[in-house]
């Protein structure tokens, strides 16, 4: 069995072939194409499946992840940023059921990355968080082997959890969330405010702290104070089984896994910490993994 995998962001569209192995077989990007609003991501997205659609006739079905907060149960995106103009509202569910005739199911990005991730350790734990710290902190809660999305769809906003009551100001409109400080992109403005130096991505910054540069030690400590508190406050609260962190820091990991590691020691957080492994593959072959569920369950997909 094979169905199509998308990921939805603000940059591109990711498409791919998945099989039931969780092998990909095509794969395509496109860019989001947001400066036409709606019509012009839904251009792009049409065009992803169109050619993918192309590549084999066998295909169970479309899984999608998006940005946004989506209502599974209807397919509507509930809420987008600025980041994907004019997709507010939308029913994709219906869009592609209606488009290709065919099942479909749509998710958040951040739960479908947490479905990818956990099928690529053979569905290991009953229960994992997920985070991913990139250009933004996402994450997903997965609780007895299903995604806890809950009440509003927005179950798994770490990164809008407050770490500094007084902080940093948040593009959610508060203060001091966890995105402010532990986003990569966060960390990179950070250290380049308190170092007066022009780090333009977190890699550049790793090597720095790994190579033993003093100014740079305390910024990246910091951080990974920070980051085991936020593990620290996951345990003590889902108390899950795994806690996977994800997104482009994790590029990184070799520089800084083994300081974490000891630093979630010292605090006697006891729980697996592991590393994401399929990168920005994630979220598509997630979205194949919440479609195949889905379908075996039998339920309406
Ligand atoms: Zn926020």
């Amino acid at each position: 069995m094979k169905a199509i995998g998308i990921d939805i962001g603000g940059t591109t569209i990711k498409g791919a072939i998945v099989d039931e192995k969780r092998k990909i077989h095509h794969q395509i990007t496109t860019p989001t194409n947001i400066s036409e609003g709606r019509n012009g991501i839904l251009a792009s997205l049409t065009a992803t499946i169109d050619q993918l659609l192309e590549k084999e006739t066998d295909i169970a079905g479309i899984g999608i992840g998006t940005a946004g907060r989506v209502n599974v149960d209807s397919g509507e995106v509930i809420y987008s940023t600025a980041n994907l103009p004019g997709w507010q509202s939308i029913n994709l569910s219906e869009f592609i059921t209606n488009t290709y005739a065919l099942p479909a199911i749509i998710d958040n990005d951040a739960n479908a990355a947490l479905a990818g991730e956990w099928w690529n350790i053979d569905e290991a734990y009953e229960s994992v968080t997920f985070l991913t710290l990139g250009t933004g902190v996402g994450g997903a809660n997965m609780i007895h082997r299903k995604i806890f999305r809950g009440n509003h769809w927005n179950g798994g906003e770490w990164g809008h959890v407050i770490l500094f009551p007084e902080g940093r100001t948040c593009n959610c409109g508060k203060r001091g969330c966890i995105e402010q400080y532990l986003a990569g992109a966060a960390l990179v403005k950070i250290a380049n405010e308190q170092s007066g130096r022009t780090y333009k991505n977190g890699a550049e910054l790793f090597d720095d702290f790994q190579k033993g540069d003093r100014e740079i030690i305390p910024i990246v400590e910091r951080y990974l104070d920070d980051l085991v508190l936020v593990v620290y406050n996951l345990s003590v609260s889902i108390d899950p089984e795994a806690v996977i962190i994800g997104g482009g820091v994790i590029e990184s990991k070799d520089q800084w896994w083994d300081v974490f590691g000891q630093k979630l020691a010292e605090r006697g957080v006891h729980l697996n910490v592991l590393p994401a492994t399929l990168g920005n593959k994630a979220g598509m072959i997630g979205a194949v993994k919440l479609l195949f569920d889905a379908m075996s369950k039998g339920g309406e997909v």
